[in-house]
């Protein structure tokens, strides 16, 4: 295995599954458990942010005529909802984890204490991260990069629908140029977004390579931590 400790982004709205008939799809959220236990088999040490745009996104509270800080939390809340479903979908398929979350809700999670987040992955629980850092104007981007430099992950794994980064959306222009490795420096003068700027800048100053992955793909997320080329990452 290439990498011993992961950081595993999940996006909230790919949990939609492909028809978006509903807010958690019970193939999607199979399909994951069965790439996140093929990786955790072989020892190695995963951590999880989920997104929470399936339920909820910040952006969208202005145009409810919802507050934009009280949107951002109820986005924060959507990502403990999803972190939930995975949690309890991933110990079905006998693993063990932990839910931790930025904001504090002792029934459903415990709240994340950086130490003891890193003692659950030595013992080989999978931890997922929910309600993002707890603040808002953040993203679950940024705290992906951000609890990824905290517990010590080698690397950022970002699951898409793509396989990859590529010179322009590949859903709209078919001819676009796919990467498969880029400097931090390259992926910013090109203005390829592969995050939001704030979850970019903390992975390019901490030195945080980040992999962008088609994690619809069978068997990709361990060809990833193998260190098989099947994204594309940026060091
Ligand atoms: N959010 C926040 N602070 C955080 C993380 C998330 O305010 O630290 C809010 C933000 O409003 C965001 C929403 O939670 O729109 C859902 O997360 P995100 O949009 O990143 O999920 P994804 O698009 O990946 O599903």
């Amino acid at each position: 295995m290439k990498y011993k400790r992961i950081l595993l982004k999940l996006s909230g709205e790919a949990l939609q599954g492909p028809n978006k008939s509903t807010n958690i799809d019970p193939g999607v959220l199979e399909q994951y458990c069965e790439e996140i236990k093929a990786v955790r088999e072989r020892g190695v040490e995963i951590a999880i942010v989920i997104g929470g745009g399936n339920i909820f996104r910040g952006g969208q509270a202005e145009q409810l005529g919802i507050d934009r800080v009280q949107g951002d939390y109820m986005g924060m809340l959507a990502t403990v909802i999803n972190g939930m479903a995975l949690q309890s979908a991933l110990e079905r398929h006998g693993l063990y984890t932990r839910l931790m979350a930025g904001i504090k809700m002792e029934q459903v999670c415990e709240p994340f204490i950086r130490r003891r987040a890193i003692r659950h992955l030595e013992k080989g629980r999978i931890v997922i991260f929910g309600a993002g850092i707890g603040n808002p104007y953040f993203t679950t981007d940024s705290t992906a990069s951000l609890r990824a430099i905290e517990v010590q992950a080698q690397v950022v794994l970002k699951g898409t629908r793509v396989d990859g980064v590529y010179s322009a959306d590949p859903e709209k222009y078919p001819d676009a140029e796919r990467y498969t490795r880029l400097t931090f420096q390259e992926a910013y003068e090109k203005n390829l977004n592969i995050m939001d700027m704030t979850a970019f800048t903390l992975c390019m100053e901490n030195n945080l390579p980040i992999i962008v992955f088609d994690m619809n793909k069978k068997g990709n997320l361990l060809r990833v931590v193998e260190g098989e080329p099947a994204g594309t990452l940026i060091s």
